[in-house]
Formats: structure tokens, C-alpha cells, sequence
């Protein structure tokens, strides 16, 4: 706790020093509680999937579970997404410090998003459902820094085919007052009314255990809204449970 805080005083220099001072400790308050907060919320996830590990291996050295394939499979799956969390984690936290590093530029997104487009249909299974672009002909130039919306529109995306057994996902580019903006719209489980508040929070899961069988974090949404602010832009969600949900951010044109 940084206690230090300095008294008001007759002479302004001093009181300018003084009050500048109080602010950053004021600030330095704020960082170290945020970090408190990450570093507790951290360790709660990493816990889950250890306790697992931890299990599954106790009760084979106890030999009350006999070693077999599908018990490293689940060794296996668990261990995979300890791995996942420490790399979410770590994006996480230098984005929740401001220490991502950003370049923007003068860029056109399409080549991006054709090449995305490719790189996810390849993923989509046979009975699933299609992914289709719509954009304007020729493409606005946005500032943006390609990387960045990259790693945005991997994890729209990802979610995207992640809750949409069938029906369609469109990645939909348009202009509005001096802004780009690109919409991923699905047509699959959707999210409840009272969960939409929640989802940019991290760690935050609509359904827990669904989520964590697909692999999920509850890291991705909020990193991609770090993303989507650093660059000047705004996220929204829009969803009908049952009936899909649209992800829609908006870039500063060029
Ligand atoms: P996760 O790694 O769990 O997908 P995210 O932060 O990307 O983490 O998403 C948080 C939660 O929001 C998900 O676990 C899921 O419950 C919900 N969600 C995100 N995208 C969608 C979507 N396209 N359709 C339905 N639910 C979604």
C-alpha cells in the first residue's frame, strides 16, 4: 500500500510538486490493484486444470484408475489448455499494462481478409456452416496496424465457428462517417440477455463447461477489445440466443 502522500503548502512550486507527486502515487495505486485483481483471477484458472492433472496422476500411482489411452488423453487435453491460458495470459497482461506494442499504418485490409477467409473455410467441417465475405470494391484504406486486427478477427472468428453448428458466418465490411467497420455475423447458439454486459470480461464464460470443452479461456473477447481501443476503434456485440450473434469493430479510415 503506498501510504505516502505529501500535505499542502504555502509556497505554489512546492504545492505543484506536491500535487503531482499525490498523483502519482494515486496512479501507481491503481496499477498495483490491478494487478493484485489479474494475478488473483490468474491463479483461480490455472488451478482448475491442475487439480485435474493432479488427480488423474494420484489416483494412477494409487492404481485406483487403470493407465490407459483415454486417461492420457484427458492428461493430454488439460495439459493443452494450461498451455493456451499461460499464452492467453501473457497477451493479456501486457495488454491490461499498455504495454502492447502498436504500429499503425496506412493499410488496405483486403488482401487480410481474403487470405483469413481461405485459412478458416479449410477449418469448417462439411455439414457445417459456410463463410462468406462481403466488402466494398475498392477497399478504404483504414489506419490500423495489420497484426493486431489480424489477431482480433482470428479470435472473431474462432468464436464465431467455435458456437455455430450451421447456417452461415459473414465477415462484412462497410463505411460509416470516417470509420471502417467489420462486422463477423454467425448464425449459432447466441448469447442470453443478461450474459451480453459480461462478455468482454475476463475470464468470463456463458456457460462454463461447454466452454471449457471447446477449449475456451473467456481471454480473447477482452484482448481483442484492448486491441480494437489501441487503434481508436470500438467493439460491440449484438445477439438473439438461439439465433446468432454479430461482433462488429470500427477502424479509423485512412
Ligand atoms: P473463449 O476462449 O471462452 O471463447 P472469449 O473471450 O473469446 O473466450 O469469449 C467469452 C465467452 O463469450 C465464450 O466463452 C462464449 O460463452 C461467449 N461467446 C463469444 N463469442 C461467441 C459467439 N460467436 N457465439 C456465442 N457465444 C460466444
Amino acid at each position: 500500500n503506498f501510504e505516502a502522500r505529501l500535505p499542502m503548502s504555502d509556497i505554489p512550486e512546492i504545492n505543484q510538486l506536491g500535487a503531482s507527486f499525490n498523483r502519482m502515487a494515486n496512479s501507481l495505486e491503481g496499477v498495483e490493484a490491478r494487478r493484485r485483481e489479474l494475478i488473483g483471477d490468474m491463479t483461480h484458472e490455472l488451478r482448475t486444470p491442475l487439480t485435474v492433472v493432479r488427480g488423474y496422476l494420484e489416483q494412477l500411482a494409487d492404481e485406483e484408475i487403470e493407465p490407459s489411452p483415454e486417461i492420457y488423453r484427458r492428461l493430454a487435453k488439460e495439459t493443452k489448455r494450461l498451455e493456451r491460458l499461460v499464452n492467453d495470459l501473457q497477451e493479456l497482461s501486457k495488454a491490461e499494462a499498455g504495454y502492447l506494442a502498436i504500429n499503425i499504418q496506412r493499410v488496405n485490409l483486403r488482401p487480410l481478409l481474403d487470405s483469413l477467409v481461405e485459412k478458416f473455410t479449410d477449418q469448417l467441417l462439411e455439414d457445417g456452416p459456410v463463410l462468406r465475405l462481403e466488402c466494398p470494391s475498392p477497399m478504404p484504406l483504414v489506419l490500423a496496424d495489420l497484426d493486431r486486427t489480424e489477431q482480433i478477427l482470428v479470435n472473431l472468428l474462432g468464436n464465431a465457428i467455435r458456437y455455430t453448428a450451421q447456417g452461415a458466418i459473414t465477415l462484412r465490411v462497410w463505411t460509416e462517417s470516417s470509420r471502417l467497420w467489420i462486422a463477423v455475423m454467425d448464425t449459432g447458439i447466441g448469447i442470453a440477455p443478461q450474459d451480453l454486459p459480461h462478455v468482454f470480461e475476463r475470464f468470463w464464460r456463458a456457460d462454463s463447461s461447454r466452454a471449457r470443452q471447446s477449449g475456451g479461456t473467456g481471454i480473447g473477447l477482452t484482448i481483442s477489445q484492448r486491441l480494437v481501443e489501441l487503434q481508436g476503434g470500438e467493439i460491440q456485440v449484438e445477439s438473439k440466443q438461439g439465433l446468432g450473434s454479430t461482433f462488429k469493430f470500427s477502424l479509423p479510415l485512412a
